[in-house]
Protein backbone atom coordinates (compact mmCIF):
# COMPACT_ATOMS: atom_id res chain seq x y z
CA UNK A 1 0.00 0.00 0.00
CA UNK A 2 3.03 2.39 -0.60
CA UNK A 3 0.91 4.30 -2.83
CA UNK A 4 -1.84 4.88 -0.15
CA UNK A 5 1.21 6.31 1.87
CA UNK A 6 2.02 8.91 -1.20
CA UNK A 7 -1.48 9.83 -1.98
CA UNK A 8 -2.51 10.87 1.56
CA UNK A 9 0.79 12.96 1.93
CA UNK A 10 0.75 14.94 5.75
CA UNK A 11 -1.43 12.88 7.14
CA UNK A 12 -0.55 9.25 6.41
CA UNK A 13 3.22 8.12 6.67
CA UNK A 14 4.61 4.51 6.28
CA UNK A 15 5.48 2.08 8.83
CA UNK A 16 9.35 3.61 8.70
CA UNK A 17 7.87 7.00 9.47
CA UNK A 18 5.63 5.38 12.28
CA UNK A 19 9.10 4.11 13.75
CA UNK A 20 10.84 7.31 13.75
CA UNK A 21 8.23 8.69 15.35
CA UNK A 22 7.77 6.62 18.15
CA UNK A 23 11.68 6.26 18.83
CA UNK A 24 11.49 10.11 19.49
CA UNK A 25 7.61 10.03 21.51
CA UNK A 26 9.83 7.34 23.89
CA UNK A 27 13.13 9.55 24.01
CA UNK A 28 10.71 12.22 24.94
CA UNK A 29 9.17 9.90 27.77
CA UNK A 30 12.94 9.27 28.93
CA UNK A 31 13.91 12.61 28.97
CA UNK A 32 10.23 13.59 31.46
CA UNK A 33 12.05 10.83 33.72
CA UNK A 34 8.78 10.34 35.65
CA UNK A 35 7.40 7.92 33.86
CA UNK A 36 4.54 9.37 33.24
CA UNK A 37 1.64 8.36 30.63
CA UNK A 38 1.04 10.80 28.07
CA UNK A 39 1.25 9.47 24.82
CA UNK A 40 -0.43 6.71 23.55
CA UNK A 41 -0.42 4.15 20.33
CA UNK A 42 -3.79 2.72 19.40
CA UNK A 43 -3.83 0.17 16.75
CA UNK A 44 -7.19 0.28 14.45
CA UNK A 45 -7.61 -2.79 12.44
CA UNK A 46 -10.63 -3.42 9.91
CA UNK A 47 -12.18 -6.92 10.81
CA UNK A 48 -12.34 -9.59 8.22
CA UNK A 49 -11.53 -7.48 5.87
CA UNK A 50 -10.50 -10.22 2.95
CA UNK A 51 -14.62 -10.78 3.07
CA UNK A 52 -14.58 -6.94 1.49
CA UNK A 53 -11.76 -8.25 -0.95
CA UNK A 54 -14.10 -11.23 -1.84
CA UNK A 55 -16.83 -10.03 -2.30
CA UNK A 56 -16.49 -6.77 -3.86
CA UNK A 57 -12.90 -7.82 -5.27
CA UNK A 58 -9.03 -6.43 -4.61
CA UNK A 59 -9.60 -2.79 -6.84
CA UNK A 60 -12.56 -1.59 -3.93
CA UNK A 61 -10.67 -3.40 -1.22
CA UNK A 62 -8.19 -1.13 -1.77
CA UNK A 63 -9.85 2.02 -2.29
CA UNK A 64 -11.61 1.44 0.87
CA UNK A 65 -8.23 1.61 2.60
CA UNK A 66 -7.70 4.91 0.87
CA UNK A 67 -11.35 6.31 2.03
CA UNK A 68 -11.25 4.73 5.98
CA UNK A 69 -7.52 6.87 5.93
CA UNK A 70 -9.05 10.06 5.15
CA UNK A 71 -12.51 8.83 7.39
CA UNK A 72 -10.04 7.82 10.29
CA UNK A 73 -7.95 10.95 10.26
CA UNK A 74 -11.43 13.17 10.50
CA UNK A 75 -12.05 11.69 14.01
CA UNK A 76 -8.48 12.16 15.37
CA UNK A 77 -7.04 15.32 17.68
CA UNK A 78 -5.28 17.27 15.90
CA UNK A 79 -2.55 16.53 17.47
CA UNK A 80 -2.71 12.63 17.02
CA UNK A 81 -0.75 11.31 13.65
CA UNK A 82 -2.08 8.41 11.54
CA UNK A 83 0.13 5.48 9.87
CA UNK A 84 -0.77 3.21 7.41
CA UNK A 85 1.01 -0.17 9.59
CA UNK A 86 0.19 -2.86 6.80
CA UNK A 87 -2.37 -4.37 5.33
CA UNK A 88 -6.03 -3.41 6.84
CA UNK A 89 -4.03 -2.04 9.83
CA UNK A 90 -3.65 1.59 10.79
CA UNK A 91 -1.55 2.93 13.75
CA UNK A 92 -2.34 5.80 15.37
CA UNK A 93 0.21 8.29 17.53
CA UNK A 94 -2.06 10.10 20.01
CA UNK A 95 0.39 12.37 22.18
CA UNK A 96 -0.71 13.38 25.81
CA UNK A 97 -3.96 11.74 25.83
CA UNK A 98 -5.26 10.57 29.41
CA UNK A 99 -7.26 7.15 29.27
CA UNK A 100 -10.79 8.76 29.22
CA UNK A 101 -10.02 10.92 26.08
CA UNK A 102 -8.77 7.97 24.72
CA UNK A 103 -11.87 5.66 25.13
CA UNK A 104 -14.13 8.17 23.85
CA UNK A 105 -11.90 8.50 20.60
CA UNK A 106 -12.14 4.62 20.06
CA UNK A 107 -15.62 4.53 20.67
CA UNK A 108 -15.82 7.07 18.13
CA UNK A 109 -13.86 4.97 15.65
CA UNK A 110 -15.70 2.25 15.82
CA UNK A 111 -19.15 3.49 15.73
CA UNK A 112 -18.21 5.63 12.43
CA UNK A 113 -16.83 2.46 11.21
CA UNK A 114 -20.24 0.77 12.02
CA UNK A 115 -21.99 3.44 9.57
CA UNK A 116 -20.04 2.33 6.38
CA UNK A 117 -17.41 3.56 4.12
CA UNK A 118 -18.93 4.88 0.75
CA UNK A 119 -16.46 3.32 -2.09
CA UNK A 120 -18.10 4.78 -5.44
CA UNK A 121 -20.92 3.40 -5.40
CA UNK A 122 -21.12 1.29 -2.93
CA UNK A 123 -21.86 1.63 0.93
CA UNK A 124 -19.55 -1.04 3.28
CA UNK A 125 -19.86 -1.73 6.51
CA UNK A 126 -17.23 -2.30 8.81
CA UNK A 127 -16.01 -2.85 12.06
CA UNK A 128 -12.89 -2.61 14.01
CA UNK A 129 -10.71 -3.90 16.62
CA UNK A 130 -8.48 -1.88 18.67
CA UNK A 131 -5.56 -2.24 20.56
CA UNK A 132 -4.16 0.46 22.79
CA UNK A 133 -1.19 0.90 24.84
CA UNK A 134 0.23 3.72 26.68
CA UNK A 135 4.21 4.79 25.75
CA UNK A 136 6.17 4.72 28.51
CA UNK A 137 10.09 5.41 29.33
CA UNK A 138 11.02 1.88 30.23
CA UNK A 139 9.58 0.63 27.02
CA UNK A 140 11.97 0.21 23.85
CA UNK A 141 10.16 0.91 20.61
CA UNK A 142 9.83 -2.65 19.70
CA UNK A 143 8.00 -3.20 23.07
CA UNK A 144 5.83 -0.75 22.35
CA UNK A 145 4.89 -1.97 19.19
CA UNK A 146 4.47 -5.69 20.41
CA UNK A 147 2.06 -4.23 23.09
CA UNK A 148 -0.16 -2.33 21.32
CA UNK A 149 -0.29 -5.47 19.27
CA UNK A 150 -1.15 -8.03 22.38
CA UNK A 151 -3.74 -5.24 23.01
CA UNK A 152 -5.43 -6.05 19.40
CA UNK A 153 -4.79 -9.58 19.73
CA UNK A 154 -7.11 -9.31 22.86
CA UNK A 155 -9.41 -7.41 20.90
CA UNK A 156 -9.67 -9.17 17.66
CA UNK A 157 -10.83 -12.37 20.10
CA UNK A 158 -13.87 -11.25 19.75
CA UNK A 159 -13.85 -8.75 17.30
CA UNK A 160 -15.65 -4.87 17.14
CA UNK A 161 -13.67 -3.97 20.23
CA UNK A 162 -11.06 -1.95 22.37
CA UNK A 163 -8.44 -3.77 24.40
CA UNK A 164 -5.63 -1.72 26.73
CA UNK A 165 -2.35 -3.85 26.71
CA UNK A 166 -1.78 -5.12 30.49
CA UNK A 167 1.78 -6.15 31.78
CA UNK A 168 0.40 -9.08 32.09
CA UNK A 169 -0.31 -9.76 28.99
CA UNK A 170 3.07 -10.10 27.99
CA UNK A 171 4.04 -12.92 30.15
CA UNK A 172 0.94 -15.06 29.37
CA UNK A 173 2.12 -14.47 25.40
CA UNK A 174 5.31 -15.43 25.85
CA UNK A 175 4.24 -18.47 28.35
CA UNK A 176 2.00 -18.97 25.57
CA UNK A 177 4.55 -19.17 22.92
CA UNK A 178 6.77 -21.25 24.74
CA UNK A 179 4.09 -23.90 25.42
CA UNK A 180 3.10 -24.39 22.12
CA UNK A 181 6.74 -24.29 20.43
CA UNK A 182 7.82 -26.88 23.27
CA UNK A 183 4.47 -28.84 22.39
CA UNK A 184 5.06 -28.84 18.28
CA UNK A 185 8.67 -29.79 19.26
CA UNK A 186 7.81 -32.58 20.69
CA UNK A 187 5.46 -33.53 18.13
CA UNK A 188 7.79 -33.60 15.46
CA UNK A 189 10.46 -35.64 17.78
CA UNK A 190 8.35 -38.81 17.73
CA UNK A 191 5.15 -37.45 20.10
CA UNK A 192 7.92 -36.96 23.27
CA UNK A 193 5.92 -36.84 26.17
CA UNK A 194 2.49 -37.49 24.43
CA UNK A 195 0.03 -40.31 26.33
CA UNK A 196 -3.36 -42.00 26.45
CA UNK A 197 -4.87 -42.40 29.64
CA UNK A 198 -8.10 -44.51 29.29
CA UNK A 199 -11.32 -44.35 31.56
CA UNK A 200 -13.25 -48.33 31.69
CA UNK A 201 -16.65 -47.52 30.12
CA UNK A 202 -19.19 -50.41 32.10
CA UNK A 203 -21.93 -52.07 30.52
CA UNK A 204 -25.15 -52.52 33.20
CA UNK A 205 -26.30 -55.33 31.25
CA UNK A 206 -23.36 -57.26 31.45
CA UNK A 207 -22.64 -55.68 34.80
CA UNK A 208 -18.81 -55.65 33.98
CA UNK A 209 -15.91 -53.54 32.25
CA UNK A 210 -16.75 -53.65 28.52
CA UNK A 211 -13.95 -51.31 27.21
CA UNK A 212 -12.60 -47.86 27.39
CA UNK A 213 -12.37 -44.12 25.95
CA UNK A 214 -9.24 -43.17 25.04
CA UNK A 215 -7.68 -39.55 26.63
CA UNK A 216 -5.36 -37.19 25.14
CA UNK A 217 -2.57 -36.27 27.60
CA UNK A 218 0.98 -34.56 27.57
CA UNK A 219 3.89 -34.75 30.21
CA UNK A 220 6.06 -31.73 30.45
CA UNK A 221 9.77 -31.56 31.03
CA UNK A 222 8.57 -30.83 34.74
CA UNK A 223 7.05 -34.34 34.51
CA UNK A 224 3.37 -32.72 35.00
CA UNK A 225 0.57 -34.09 33.08
CA UNK A 226 -1.33 -31.96 30.89
CA UNK A 227 -5.17 -32.44 30.20
CA UNK A 228 -6.61 -32.10 26.93
CA UNK A 229 -8.12 -28.37 27.31
CA UNK A 230 -4.81 -26.91 27.75
CA UNK A 231 -3.22 -28.93 24.60
CA UNK A 232 -5.61 -29.24 21.94
CA UNK A 233 -6.19 -25.66 21.48
CA UNK A 234 -1.78 -25.28 22.00
CA UNK A 235 -1.80 -28.09 18.86
CA UNK A 236 -4.47 -26.35 16.83
CA UNK A 237 -2.20 -23.16 16.90
CA UNK A 238 0.31 -24.65 15.79
CA UNK A 239 -0.89 -26.84 13.11
CA UNK A 240 0.18 -30.03 14.63
CA UNK A 241 -3.60 -31.42 15.70
CA UNK A 242 -4.18 -33.61 13.04
CA UNK A 243 -0.41 -35.42 13.12
CA UNK A 244 -1.66 -35.86 16.74
CA UNK A 245 -5.57 -37.67 16.32
CA UNK A 246 -3.40 -39.65 13.99
CA UNK A 247 -1.21 -40.82 16.28
CA UNK A 248 -4.02 -41.62 18.91
CA UNK A 249 -5.62 -43.63 16.49
CA UNK A 250 -2.95 -45.37 16.02
CA UNK A 251 -1.51 -46.05 19.63
CA UNK A 252 -5.40 -46.58 21.01
CA UNK A 253 -6.07 -49.52 17.96
CA UNK A 254 -3.02 -51.32 18.90
CA UNK A 255 -3.41 -50.71 22.19
CA UNK A 256 -7.31 -51.96 21.78
CA UNK A 257 -5.99 -54.96 19.92
CA UNK A 258 -3.34 -56.15 22.67
CA UNK A 259 -6.13 -55.87 25.11
CA UNK A 260 -8.79 -58.13 22.79
CA UNK A 261 -5.68 -60.87 23.26
CA UNK A 262 -5.10 -60.61 27.10
CA UNK A 263 -8.51 -61.02 28.20
CA UNK A 264 -9.95 -62.75 25.15
CA UNK A 265 -13.04 -60.57 25.10
CA UNK A 266 -13.61 -60.08 21.21
CA UNK A 267 -16.08 -57.39 22.04
CA UNK A 268 -14.08 -55.13 23.88
CA UNK A 269 -14.41 -51.10 22.52
CA UNK A 270 -11.84 -48.52 22.00
CA UNK A 271 -13.82 -45.20 21.90
CA UNK A 272 -11.39 -42.57 20.20
CA UNK A 273 -12.54 -38.55 20.21
CA UNK A 274 -12.20 -37.10 16.59
CA UNK A 275 -12.28 -33.76 16.43
CA UNK A 276 -15.63 -31.53 14.21
CA UNK A 277 -12.17 -30.94 11.58
CA UNK A 278 -11.13 -34.12 11.41
CA UNK A 279 -14.56 -35.81 10.97
CA UNK A 280 -15.51 -33.66 8.00
CA UNK A 281 -11.62 -34.19 6.26
CA UNK A 282 -11.41 -36.97 3.49
CA UNK A 283 -9.37 -40.15 4.37
CA UNK A 284 -10.40 -40.77 7.88
CA UNK A 285 -11.52 -44.18 7.12
CA UNK A 286 -7.87 -45.00 5.27
CA UNK A 287 -6.34 -43.84 8.49
CA UNK A 288 -8.45 -46.05 10.88
CA UNK A 289 -8.26 -49.04 8.53
CA UNK A 290 -4.31 -48.24 8.20
CA UNK A 291 -3.93 -47.69 12.51
CA UNK A 292 -6.27 -51.37 12.68
CA UNK A 293 -3.66 -53.09 10.13
CA UNK A 294 -1.53 -55.60 12.09
CA UNK A 295 -3.66 -55.61 15.12
CA UNK A 296 -6.22 -57.86 16.87
CA UNK A 297 -8.93 -54.96 16.51
CA UNK A 298 -11.85 -54.68 14.02
CA UNK A 299 -13.97 -52.24 12.83
CA UNK A 300 -16.45 -52.96 15.75
CA UNK A 301 -14.44 -52.28 18.41
CA UNK A 302 -13.88 -49.06 17.49
CA UNK A 303 -16.32 -46.08 18.06
CA UNK A 304 -15.59 -42.96 17.25
CA UNK A 305 -16.83 -40.18 19.34
CA UNK A 306 -17.60 -36.56 17.88
CA UNK A 307 -19.36 -33.84 19.34
CA UNK A 308 -22.88 -32.79 18.06
CA UNK A 309 -20.92 -29.96 16.80
CA UNK A 310 -19.31 -32.01 14.04
CA UNK A 311 -22.90 -33.24 12.91
CA UNK A 312 -24.42 -29.63 13.22
CA UNK A 313 -21.73 -27.07 11.73
CA UNK A 314 -20.77 -29.62 8.75
CA UNK A 315 -22.34 -28.95 5.41
CA UNK A 316 -24.46 -31.55 3.31
CA UNK A 317 -21.22 -32.96 2.12
CA UNK A 318 -19.83 -33.76 5.40
CA UNK A 319 -22.89 -35.12 6.32
CA UNK A 320 -22.54 -37.60 3.17
CA UNK A 321 -19.04 -38.59 4.29
CA UNK A 322 -19.90 -39.49 7.51
CA UNK A 323 -22.52 -41.63 6.44
CA UNK A 324 -20.30 -43.22 4.13
CA UNK A 325 -18.16 -44.14 6.97
CA UNK A 326 -21.27 -45.32 8.84
CA UNK A 327 -21.90 -47.56 5.87
CA UNK A 328 -18.32 -48.83 5.69
CA UNK A 329 -19.00 -50.03 9.09
CA UNK A 330 -17.16 -47.42 11.00
CA UNK A 331 -19.19 -46.91 14.68
CA UNK A 332 -20.12 -43.24 15.84
CA UNK A 333 -21.29 -41.66 18.62
CA UNK A 334 -22.37 -38.46 19.89
CA UNK A 335 -20.04 -37.14 22.88
CA UNK A 336 -21.20 -35.05 25.07
CA UNK A 337 -25.07 -34.91 23.76
CA UNK A 338 -26.94 -32.08 25.09
CA UNK A 339 -24.83 -29.69 25.30
CA UNK A 340 -24.85 -28.95 21.22
CA UNK A 341 -27.70 -27.76 19.33
CA UNK A 342 -29.45 -31.32 17.83
CA UNK A 343 -32.76 -31.65 19.06
CA UNK A 344 -33.94 -35.48 19.84
CA UNK A 345 -36.00 -34.83 16.65
CA UNK A 346 -32.59 -34.31 14.62
CA UNK A 347 -30.79 -36.97 15.96
CA UNK A 348 -33.61 -39.50 14.08
CA UNK A 349 -31.20 -38.57 10.57
CA UNK A 350 -27.73 -38.72 11.89
CA UNK A 351 -25.41 -41.49 11.00
CA UNK A 352 -24.78 -42.51 14.47
CA UNK A 353 -25.02 -45.62 16.76
CA UNK A 354 -24.69 -44.48 19.84
CA UNK A 355 -25.40 -41.26 22.23
CA UNK A 356 -23.09 -40.39 25.09
CA UNK A 357 -25.30 -38.22 27.74
CA UNK A 358 -23.31 -35.32 29.02
CA UNK A 359 -22.73 -35.26 32.09
CA UNK A 360 -24.27 -31.86 32.84
CA UNK A 361 -27.55 -34.35 33.09
CA UNK A 362 -26.29 -36.35 35.63
CA UNK A 363 -25.71 -33.87 38.13
CA UNK A 364 -28.31 -33.69 41.34
CA UNK A 365 -30.20 -36.37 39.91
CA UNK A 366 -30.12 -37.99 43.20
CA UNK A 367 -32.52 -35.62 44.66
CA UNK A 368 -34.35 -33.68 42.04
CA UNK A 369 -37.51 -36.23 40.54
CA UNK A 370 -37.75 -33.60 37.65
CA UNK A 371 -33.94 -34.22 36.71
CA UNK A 372 -34.16 -37.89 36.71
CA UNK A 373 -37.07 -37.66 34.97
CA UNK A 374 -35.39 -35.77 32.27
CA UNK A 375 -32.92 -38.26 31.68
CA UNK A 376 -34.95 -41.27 31.79
CA UNK A 377 -36.90 -39.71 29.39
CA UNK A 378 -33.86 -38.94 27.19
CA UNK A 379 -32.48 -42.79 27.35
CA UNK A 380 -35.54 -43.88 26.69
CA UNK A 381 -36.15 -41.54 23.27
CA UNK A 382 -32.69 -42.80 22.56
CA UNK A 383 -33.61 -46.17 22.45
CA UNK A 384 -36.43 -45.68 20.57
CA UNK A 385 -34.63 -44.41 17.79
CA UNK A 386 -31.96 -47.45 18.29
CA UNK A 387 -29.48 -46.27 19.71
CA UNK A 388 -26.86 -47.38 22.47
CA UNK A 389 -26.88 -44.72 25.61
CA UNK A 390 -23.54 -44.30 27.56
CA UNK A 391 -23.77 -41.98 30.21
CA UNK A 392 -20.65 -39.66 31.31
CA UNK A 393 -19.59 -38.19 34.31
CA UNK A 394 -21.23 -40.63 36.81
CA UNK A 395 -20.09 -39.82 40.47
CA UNK A 396 -21.50 -41.29 42.92
CA UNK A 397 -23.33 -44.69 43.75
CA UNK A 398 -26.58 -43.32 44.01
CA UNK A 399 -26.19 -42.28 40.46
CA UNK A 400 -25.25 -45.42 39.24
CA UNK A 401 -27.98 -46.79 40.41
CA UNK A 402 -30.27 -44.62 39.59
CA UNK A 403 -28.97 -44.74 35.75
CA UNK A 404 -28.75 -48.44 35.89
CA UNK A 405 -32.63 -48.81 37.13
CA UNK A 406 -33.17 -45.90 34.00
CA UNK A 407 -31.88 -47.94 31.66
CA UNK A 408 -28.63 -46.38 30.65
CA UNK A 409 -26.43 -49.43 28.42
CA UNK A 410 -23.20 -48.01 29.77
CA UNK A 411 -21.98 -45.70 32.49
CA UNK A 412 -18.65 -44.22 32.25
CA UNK A 413 -17.67 -41.76 35.45
CA UNK A 414 -15.11 -40.70 38.12
CA UNK A 415 -17.31 -42.87 40.74
CA UNK A 416 -15.31 -45.99 38.57
CA UNK A 417 -12.26 -44.51 37.64
CA UNK A 418 -10.93 -41.11 36.32
CA UNK A 419 -9.20 -41.74 33.07
CA UNK A 420 -5.64 -43.66 34.06
CA UNK A 421 -2.61 -45.25 33.10
CA UNK A 422 -2.66 -48.36 30.92
CA UNK A 423 -1.15 -50.09 33.81
CA UNK A 424 -3.77 -49.46 36.21
CA UNK A 425 -6.70 -50.19 33.01
CA UNK A 426 -4.97 -53.37 32.85
CA UNK A 427 -4.85 -54.34 36.53
CA UNK A 428 -8.00 -52.41 37.64
CA UNK A 429 -10.12 -53.33 35.40
CA UNK A 430 -9.40 -55.67 32.27
CA UNK A 431 -8.53 -58.69 34.92
CA UNK A 432 -11.94 -58.17 36.12
CA UNK A 433 -13.14 -59.43 32.59
CA UNK A 434 -11.07 -62.49 32.59
CA UNK A 435 -12.21 -63.25 36.42
CA UNK A 436 -15.64 -62.84 35.62
CA UNK A 437 -16.36 -60.17 38.34
CA UNK A 438 -19.45 -58.52 38.47
CA UNK A 439 -19.24 -55.02 39.14
CA UNK A 440 -22.73 -54.40 39.69
CA UNK A 441 -22.49 -56.65 42.44
CA UNK A 442 -19.89 -54.61 44.04
CA UNK A 443 -20.15 -50.77 44.02
CA UNK A 444 -18.54 -50.00 47.35
CA UNK A 445 -15.54 -51.53 46.58
CA UNK A 446 -15.39 -49.89 43.26
CA UNK A 447 -15.71 -46.72 45.08
CA UNK A 448 -12.24 -47.67 46.73
CA UNK A 449 -10.93 -47.89 43.03
CA UNK A 450 -11.93 -44.51 42.79
CA UNK A 451 -10.30 -42.70 45.64
CA UNK A 452 -7.20 -44.60 44.84
CA UNK A 453 -6.93 -43.24 41.37
CA UNK A 454 -7.99 -39.72 42.94
CA UNK A 455 -4.11 -38.80 42.86
CA UNK A 456 -3.63 -38.88 39.01
CA UNK A 457 -6.55 -36.64 38.60
CA UNK A 458 -6.29 -34.24 41.03
CA UNK A 459 -2.94 -33.82 39.09
CA UNK A 460 -4.78 -33.75 35.76
CA UNK A 461 -7.19 -30.87 37.06
CA UNK A 462 -4.53 -28.77 38.66
CA UNK A 463 -2.86 -28.37 35.83
CA UNK A 464 -5.82 -27.71 33.59
CA UNK A 465 -6.92 -24.84 35.74
CA UNK A 466 -2.98 -23.43 35.60
P1 LIG B 1 -14.89 -36.22 26.48
O1 LIG B 1 -14.62 -36.98 25.24
O2 LIG B 1 -16.28 -35.90 26.79
O3 LIG B 1 -14.20 -37.04 27.64
C1 LIG B 1 -14.70 -37.10 28.92
C2 LIG B 1 -14.07 -36.06 29.78
O4 LIG B 1 -14.78 -36.01 31.02
C3 LIG B 1 -12.63 -36.41 30.15
O5 LIG B 1 -11.92 -35.20 30.32
C4 LIG B 1 -12.79 -37.10 31.49
O6 LIG B 1 -11.66 -37.02 32.32
C5 LIG B 1 -13.93 -36.30 32.09
N1 LIG B 1 -14.69 -37.10 33.03
C6 LIG B 1 -14.87 -38.44 33.01
N2 LIG B 1 -15.66 -38.82 34.04
C7 LIG B 1 -15.97 -37.71 34.72
C8 LIG B 1 -16.75 -37.45 35.91
O7 LIG B 1 -17.29 -38.33 36.53
N3 LIG B 1 -16.86 -36.15 36.32
C9 LIG B 1 -16.25 -35.15 35.64
N4 LIG B 1 -16.41 -33.92 36.12
N5 LIG B 1 -15.50 -35.35 34.53
C10 LIG B 1 -15.37 -36.61 34.07
P2 LIG B 1 -10.54 -34.99 29.61
O8 LIG B 1 -9.74 -36.22 29.57
O9 LIG B 1 -9.95 -33.77 30.24
O10 LIG B 1 -10.95 -34.68 28.13
C11 LIG B 1 -11.66 -33.53 27.80
C12 LIG B 1 -12.07 -33.56 26.37
O11 LIG B 1 -10.95 -33.47 25.49
C13 LIG B 1 -12.75 -34.87 25.97
O12 LIG B 1 -14.07 -34.83 26.42
C14 LIG B 1 -12.62 -34.82 24.47
O13 LIG B 1 -13.62 -34.02 23.91
C15 LIG B 1 -11.28 -34.11 24.29
N6 LIG B 1 -10.26 -35.12 23.98
C16 LIG B 1 -9.51 -35.88 24.79
N7 LIG B 1 -8.67 -36.66 24.08
C17 LIG B 1 -8.90 -36.40 22.77
C18 LIG B 1 -8.37 -36.89 21.54
O14 LIG B 1 -7.51 -37.78 21.46
N8 LIG B 1 -8.88 -36.35 20.37
C19 LIG B 1 -9.86 -35.38 20.40
N9 LIG B 1 -10.31 -34.90 19.25
N10 LIG B 1 -10.37 -34.92 21.54
C20 LIG B 1 -9.91 -35.41 22.71
MG1 LIG C 1 -15.37 -38.39 24.39
MG1 LIG D 1 -17.94 -36.62 26.59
Amino acid sequence: MGELVIKQEGTVVNRIGFHQELRDAVARQACAGNGDVIDHIVMVDIDDFGYVNSIHGLAIGDALLVEYATLLGELLPSNAKLYHFESNLFVIYLPIADKVSVIQMCDQIRLRSLSGVQVNEVLIRITVSIGVTDITADNTVDDVVVNAELALRKAKLQKNKTDFYMPADRAAYIARLNFETELRDCVIDNFRGFEIFYQPLFSTSLSMCIGCEALLRWRGSNNRIVAPAVIIPALQNVGMFNEVESWVFKIAAKQCGEWIDLTGYKEFVMNINVSPKRAAQPGLLDEIMSALEGTSTTLSNVFLELTEDSFIMVNKANMVALGELRDNGVLLAIDDFGTGYSSLGYLKNLPICELKIDRSFVRGIETSPSGREFIGTIITMAHILGFTVCVEGVETLDQARILTALNADILQGYYFSPPVHKEIMAKRFLSTITSGEKFLERFDEMRGNRLAARGLENEVDEIARS
